[in-house]
């Protein structure tokens, strides 16, 4: 497989999300191959996808991804903590990953509930996250944009991935997924 260049990771993620909105399908490779390939190599993913719990937003499916070539975080809303940080810290660090991307989403609950500024029990630290993010904005496409934002500063908090971000080893990226047309749009 081979490490791949940031670019050829993101041309095939872009192609994988186009196959996706136009095919409405997932060629993605599911085989017994390359479950029995990966499981004896090891894995070797392409990109790090961080990105919300939503159930209307499937990172393989969106990419038309497979076995073994995304490596996934999901919380509500795409949060960062440190149990987050650390896998990544792990895939970029131990896996060569060389792509990191904060995927949000349109009607992003947790955004909404972000704006509004409650939640109960263990959301309330979903909210303590993002609210502070969101300056007061009232546009809620902008605080979307504003949380995914705040996601990659996190990242970037990382010792260990700004070296690497630094030394051009790594970048990270934003993008956002659109829930109705299926469509990544990276910024
Ligand atoms: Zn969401």
């Amino acid at each position: 497989m081979g490490i791949k260049g940031i670019e050829t990771v993101i041309e095939t993620l872009k192609k994988g999300n186009e196959n996706f909105t136009e095919l409405e399908k997932n060629h993605g490779d599911i085989s017994n191959f390359v479950r029995t390939t990966t499981s004896r190599d090891g894995q070797k993913p392409d990109a790090v996808i961080v990105t919300c719990s939503d159930s209307r937003v499937p990172p393989e499916h969106v990419f038309s991804a497979g076995i073994g070539e995304l490596f996934v975080i999901r919380t509500a809303g795409n949060v960062i903590g440190d149990f987050e940080l650390g896998s990544i810290e792990y895939a970029v660090g131990h896996l060569g990953v060389r792509v990191v991307i904060v995927l949000g989403h349109n009607h992003c609950g947790a955004v909404s509930a972000a704006m509004s500024g409650h939640g109960e029990g263990h959301i309330q630290s979903i909210i303590d996250e993002i609210k502070p993010a969101l300056k007061e904005e009232a546009d809620v496409s902008i605080c979307e944009r504003l949380n995914i934002e705040n996601s990659m500063n996190r990242i970037l908090s990382s010792k260990l991935v700004n070296e690497l971000v630094e030394a051009e080893s790594v970048k990270v990226f934003g993008a956002k997924y659109d829930i109705s047309t299926g469509k990544v749009d990276f910024f």
